[in-house]
């Protein structure tokens, strides 16, 4: 199929519906995906995205709802990635989208994708990257990314967000549980969130305490703890303010830009993976089968069969 720039003429916050189609033409790796997303890419550099991680029930979906609101009541456009760790399939996705559907869903300027993860190399990363490219390019302001912080490759949330928020909730040792998961290595801000709770005090102490263990250099983001009460608006403009603030810190500090390059190499490597592994690895694995008996009879070594392939490869990434 010929990619034709003309089907994106209509691209814009406004055309949800070809928002979608460009989406799941990326999702399901349809065969002109690559060409938009090469072509949609210098579109791409005005959203600021922002990540949102903890553990299941902690209030993720309930502040995202609250400083989505927030950024609408301001007049600007957000889109909303849920990012689903387990199966395309599961309940959990599906009612999370209806619960925020009846809420700002439905509003012109408010997008909301699940996208599923599991299975895919890389975990969270690319096609959830691909995907904020699409809707970056389409001109939302603001890109949020919802995951459950559970497995490592969950973690990744940091590589893709400007700013990456971990909610905990004021439960005995979910700060230590947070330690573990790796989460407290990725928060720019820490949200505990449910303080209309009697423990959230003490467990502000706790979580303050764990966080004195880390060391900071001066140039360095210093991590801080915010409360709120989602449910009740309570903390939301406190933490959009620091999302802020985050954000000027971020954009003229030079370990940030290290970081933003390194994720940068990290992207590409992944489409270089990618591209080895789809193109050589299964195009060529019956070709491989075949020739087992070969190296095993020592008629070819194992390098040699390796050179033959490799030098019959032209690269593209059209069938990525
Ligand atoms: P998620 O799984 O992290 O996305 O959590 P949700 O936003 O779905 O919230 C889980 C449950 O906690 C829901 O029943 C919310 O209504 C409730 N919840 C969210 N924020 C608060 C809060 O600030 N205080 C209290 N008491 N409950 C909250």
């Amino acid at each position: 199929m010929e990619f034709n720039s003309n089907i994106l003429e209509n691209f814009a916050i406004g055309n949800k519906r070809l928002i979608a189609r460009i989406i799941s033409a990326v999702e399901s790796e349809n065969e002109v995906s690559i060409q938009i997303l090469k072509y949609l890419y210098k579109k791409t550099g005005n959203a600021f995205r922002i990540g949102i991680t903890g553990p299941p029930g902690a209030g993720k979906s309930t502040i995202t709802n609250q400083i989505s609101k927030h950024f609408l009541s301001l007049g600007k456009s957000v889109a909303i990635i849920a990012v689903d760790p387990t199966s395309p399939f599961s309940g959990g996705a599906l009612l999370g989208d209806r619960v925020r559907m009846n809420d700002i869903g439905m509003l012109d300027n408010v997008y909301i994708r699940s996208v599923a993860t599991r299975g895919s190399l890389g975990g969270l990363s690319r096609k959830t990257i691909d995907i904020a490219d699409i809707l970056d390019a389409a001109g939302f302001d603001y890109i949020i990314f919802e995951t459950v912080g559970v497995g490592q490759s969950e973690l990744d949330i940091a590589k893709i967000a400007h700013t990456t928020i971990v909610t905990l909730v004021p439960e005995s040792g979910d700060a230590i549980q947070a330690m573990k998961a790796g989460l407290m290595e990725i928060a720019d801000l820490f949200v505990l969130n449910k303080c209309d709770r009697p423990e959230a005090n003490k467990a502000l102490t706790s979580l303050q305490s764990s966080l004195q263990l880390r060391n900071f250099s001066q140039q360095d983001w210093q991590p801080p703890v915010l409360k709120t009460s989602a449910i009740e608006n309570k903390g939301i403009l406190e933490l959009v303010e620091m999302i802020d603030k985050h954000r000027e810190f971020c954009s003229n500090n030079e370990n940030c830009k290290k970081l933003r390059i390194e994720y940068t190499k990290e992207r590409i490597i992944t489409i270089i993976h990618e591209l080895l592994n789809k193109q050589i690895l299964e195009f060529n694995s019956t070709f491989i089968n075949n020739s087992i008996d070969e190296i095993l009879n020592k008629n070819i070594s194992p390098y040699q069969l390796a050179e033959q392939i490799l030098n019959s490869y032209k690269f593209t990434l059209d069938n990525l």
